[in-house]
């Protein structure tokens, strides 16, 4: 991938092609910055610039025998430190091993590249053994640490990076990832409007039924009448067959009425569901503003009661009842 190509990341991707075009690239950088947001496609593109046998403007051609390898994830000047899987940490004897291959001549590249992720992993004693390797790394190896947050890594590890913030996606960055990927209009407006800026995010919801759980929700709450009190009975059902549906219907409860709250407030458009944004703003409109926090209030109770083993048809139940008691205009 190209620097050019990365999206929604722009002060930091100008910092960088700055840094290439007056040949400045540091030798360690920490690109720090929450998940799905491009820290790690930044890097990869980072080292294929620096790695490209006919570097266009500072970046990658993507063409050259190099990027295709980086590309393919086959080049063998490329390497990556992260926790082994049955292990919580980046122990010291992976570090031992990773300087062990840095002192080693680059077989293709002029130079080796390695990504951390996350470098937060990377307990006191394996930190400490990296100090020295990230001051001077042997044979001008590019090391570049992914971090969520900084302050949870050594001082002397940071002050050693060149430090780099990420900021979360714009909803119509994600929109227009998604567009690229394939996705068709309408799903990827909803699944942008539910990523919180997070491409990693946008990508495992489309693996879920949640968007139309969502409006299911919404749709069953808003046909929710004190009067026919019924009804509530066999929606309850259909919620809470089981402890965990039941859960899982309080999640999407509680952000649906998160973001009610946040209609009647302020009326922003700034939403979790922002694809349900006129019927939650029709739905806000049948509450006072206190009820809404009251029924949020309710909400998050009686999940928590759920969560502590109460029968999950009664918990549905009397939410319902608390909900359509106090909705106006029915
Ligand atoms: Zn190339």
């Amino acid at each position: 991938m190209k620097l050019a190509a990365i999206k929604g990341q722009n002060r930091v991707i100008d910092a960088l092609k700055r840094s290439i075009s007056v040949n400045r690239v540091a030798h360690a950088y920490l690109f720090e910055g929450p998940d799905g947001c491009g820290r790690r496609s930044a890097a990869l593109a980072l080292i294929q610039a620096l790695f490209c046998k006919e570097p266009v403007g500072g970046d990658a051609c993507n063409r050259c025998s190099s990027c295709c390898k980086l590309v393919s994830g086959n080049h063998p000047d490329l390497h990556q430190l992260q926790p082994l899987p049955d292990k919580r940490d980046i122990t010291i004897e992976q570090v031992r091993e990773l300087q062990q291959i840095l002192s080693l001549r680059p077989f293709e590249s002029s130079r080796k590249g390695c990504i951390i992720e996350p470098a937060e992993r990377m307990n006191e004693k394996s930190a400490n053994a990296m100090l020295k390797t990230l001051e001077e790394p042997p044979g001008d190896a590019i090391i570049i640490l992914l971090a969520n947050q900084s302050d949870r890594l050594l001082s002397t590890i940071r002050s050693r990076c060149q430090h780099l913030r990420f900021s979360t996606l714009g909803t119509d960055v994600v929109t227009g990832i998604l567009l690229e990927k394939g996705f068709e209009q309408a799903r990827a407006a909803k699944l942008a409007s539910l990523s919180e800026g997070s491409m990693k995010r946008a990508i495992s919801l489309d693996g879920e039924s949640d968007l139309a759980d969502r409006e299911k929700l919404l749709s069953l709450l808003t046909n929710l009448s004190s009067v026919r009190i019924g009804s509530i009975f066999d929606q309850s059902e259909s919620l809470a067959s089981g402890r965990e549906e039941a859960l899982q219907s309080f999640k999407l409860i509680i952000s649906l009425l998160r973001d009610m709250m946040i209609i009647r407030s302020s009326g922003c458009t700034d939403i979790s569901n922002s694809f349900l944004y006129q019927e939650l703003a029709d739905e806000a409109a049948r509450f006072t503003q206190s009820s809404i926090l009251d029924l949020l209030e309710l909400a998050i109770a009686v999940r928590n009661a759920v969560q502590g083993n109460a029968n999950s048809k009664l918990a549905i139940e009397h939410f319902m009842i608390g909900y359509a008691g106090f909705r106006k205009g029915v």
